[in-house]
């Protein structure tokens, strides 16, 4: 039995070797307790510190650490794919480098998948104890407008980090569209999850990549590369001024009828046109920004480029 753990790295050279430490305890104890061995698959996503120079050392220490190493920065999604891609066990794990998803719940993760109880194990965050109140709030937002779709629900506070059994990898691998959205595309190809609640732990060390605006966009992107609703929303939105502007025509002939046609109202037209040019524009953005998905998905270009590897991967 074989565990493939995959480990997305953009500048983590502060925090590696606290990491593999830590790690590679709860890897003896999945040996010992479900005679499955590990191996470890690094993604270096185009670090400028000497990540890959770490990672290269593990290597050869170590002939169950693998690396990629991507040209450029291709963010944290291309590195998951990439890793999935890579990975060749029974059971694949994806977390972060900075040990916030606490290795130790991997054997409990494990558990789970080993006696087939779910075909995917999860960490679940259950507070959002100490980030920004309107950091959160936008995340409240965004649960709630994906989860108003048809599609899948998206579970509150889910994390990347979870195991997931062969079949599930493959699934997630046969989806190979260029604006990925994990957390979307493993709530949307199914199968049974099971759910670990767990505390957020601090970053052992280094810094965090995402700033708000940076997660504001990741939201969007999400939002948009998950569900349609906000087309959707769009269109309704039309229907309703419609319905609205027909109730103003008739509003207005009426009263020319009545009352003839005193030259008054300047100020409410303006404030009309304004209102509606407004909505005009806000939906036109909505589709331009499926547009512009559209766009970058028609162009078909590679999720990743892969610059350096170890001898074992070439033959990806
Ligand atoms: N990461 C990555 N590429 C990026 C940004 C982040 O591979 O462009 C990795 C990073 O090295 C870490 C994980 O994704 O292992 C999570 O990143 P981070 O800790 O910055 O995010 P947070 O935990 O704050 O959500
Ligand atoms: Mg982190």
């Amino acid at each position: 039995m074989l565990l493939s753990l995959i480990i997305p790295c953009f500048n983590e050279e502060d925090v590696l070797k606290l990491f593999m430490e830590r790690t590679s305890a709860v890897v003896k104890t999945i040996r010992e307790k479900f005679g499955a061995e590990t191996e470890y698959i690094f993604v270096d996503d185009g670090s400028s510190d000497t990540t890959l120079r770490i990672l290269r050392d593990f290597h050869a220490e170590n002939e169950a650490v693998h690396y990629i190493s991507f040209s450029r920065n291709f963010g944290k999604e291309a590195a998951m794919y990439a890793g999935l891609k890579a990975s060749a066990g029974d059971y694949t794990a994806i977390m972060d480098a900075d040990l916030q998803d606490p290795p130790e719940l991997l054997i409990q993760m494990m558990e789970i998948l080993s006696e087939n109880r779910a075909d995917c194990a999860a960490a679940r965050r259950m507070d959002r104890k100490g980030e920004p109140v309107i950091r959160s709030w936008f995340a409240r937002r965004f649960y709630s407008i994906v989860n108003r779709s048809k599609d899948p629900d998206l579970v509150e506070g889910v994390r990347d980090y979870r195991m997931m059994n062969r079949q599930m990898v493959n699934a997630v691998l046969s989806i190979s569209e260029y604006n990925r959205f994990s957390k979307g595309i493993f709530a949307w190809v199914g199968f049974r999850t099971e759910w670990i609640p767990y505390e957020h732990a601090d970053r052992a060390a280094g810094k965090t990549k995402w700033s708000f605006r940076s997660l504001l966009h990741y939201g969007i992107d999400g939002l948009i590369g998950y569900t349609v609703k906000p087309l959707e929303i769009a269109a309704w939105l039309g229907l309703i001024f419609f319905g609205l502007s027909m109730i103003g025509i008739l509003f207005i002939i009426v009263r020319k009828l009545a009352f003839g046609d005193p030259v008054a109202g300047w100020p409410s037209l303006v404030c009309i046109i304004l209102f509606c040019s407004g909505i005009q524009l806000f939906c036109t953005g909505i589709i331009g920004e499926y547009l512009a998905k559209v766009y970058l998905e028609v162009k078909n270009r590679p999720v990743y480029i892969v610059q350096e590897t170890d001898q074992m991967l070439q033959k990806l």
